[in-house]
């Protein structure tokens, strides 16, 4: 279980998932990832939480992910972490929005992230992992707290870190791989990095719907068949830690969900 202090919010018509994270329940810097959406009732939740926002993190640009971030980046003057592949998508979001939503104001990303940096913010380590497959440029960001001895390099205690996924993995389901850049073999292999890289127990907390374990998922998730039989397959085998980058994949034994044309999961 994680040692931070994580409220959840879901925004907009969409239902996106953002959160506030901080260390612990009384520290007075948090991170804010993914305002999609509804920016007074975040500015009102920062404000009962009597917490500042020292960095907005997106896990990628599709608009629900995205309404607010403007708005938020005003309103606290914090600086946006965005994916590099998809700052434009952030800039020009309007371009960007299925009609019937919005319009949303577009925001100039402060800084770029593409997978492999580590920031040090509000007294958190966040380690920030490329996962593309939902969208291009998709990122997680794995927070623990920086007082920790609890980094989460190399998946040792895994417990406190939390992992903040955006579409890559619901409950019981996966990302959409239909929209432009999506790719399910390349979501199947950002999937199996993040089950390589952090114990089973590490909690997930995705861009729609609850919290879920990445044990969890891949003991139960029924779009996870083929990852869950190389898994087993490698502890047969005694073969070292699953890792699925630059393996070949051949179509899901499920197809990625259908969704409507509203569902941007
Ligand atoms: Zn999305």
């Amino acid at each position: 279980m994680s040692t931070l202090d994580i409220h959840g919010l879901m925004l907009g018509p969409v239902q996106t998932n953002g959160y506030i994270v901080r260390t612990h329940a009384t520290a007075p810097e948090c991170v804010l990832v993914d305002p999609g959406e509804e920016p007074q009732r975040l500015l009102g939740a920062l404000a009962a939480l009597a917490v500042e926002v020292k960095a907005i993190l997106v896990t990628h640009c599709h608009f629900d992910h995205i309404g607010a971030v403007a708005a938020m980046a005003r309103a606290t003057g914090a600086p946006v972490w965005c994916p590099e592949a998809e700052r434009i998508a952030l800039a020009d979001i309007n371009s960007f929005t299925f009609p019937g939503f919005g319009p949303f104001e577009g925001y100039e990303a402060d800084h770029v992230l593409s997978g492999g940096e580590q920031l040090d913010i509000a007294g958190m380590r966040i380690e920030v992992l490329s996962t593309p497959g939902h969208s291009p440029g998709h990122l997680t960001f794995a927070v623990s707290s920086a007082a920790s001895d609890a980094a989460p390099a190399d998946g040792g205690a895994a417990h406190s870190v939390a992992l903040f996924s955006g579409d890559v993995l619901f409950v019981g389901s996966v990302g959409r791989v239909d929209l432009p850049g999506g790719d399910w073999g390349v979501l199947e292999s950002s999937i199996a990095t993040l089950m390589s890289r952090f114990a089973g127990e590490t909690r997930v907390y995705p861009g729609h719907m609850g919290t879920t374990t990445l044990g969890r998922e891949l003991a139960t998730n029924p779009f996870l068949e083929q990852l869950r039989e190389r898994v087993s397959s490698q502890d047969r085998d005694g073969a070292a830690a699953l890792d699925g980058a630059g393996k070949t994949h051949s179509a899901p034994a499920t197809p990625a969900p259908a969704v409507g044309s509203s569902n941007l999961r």
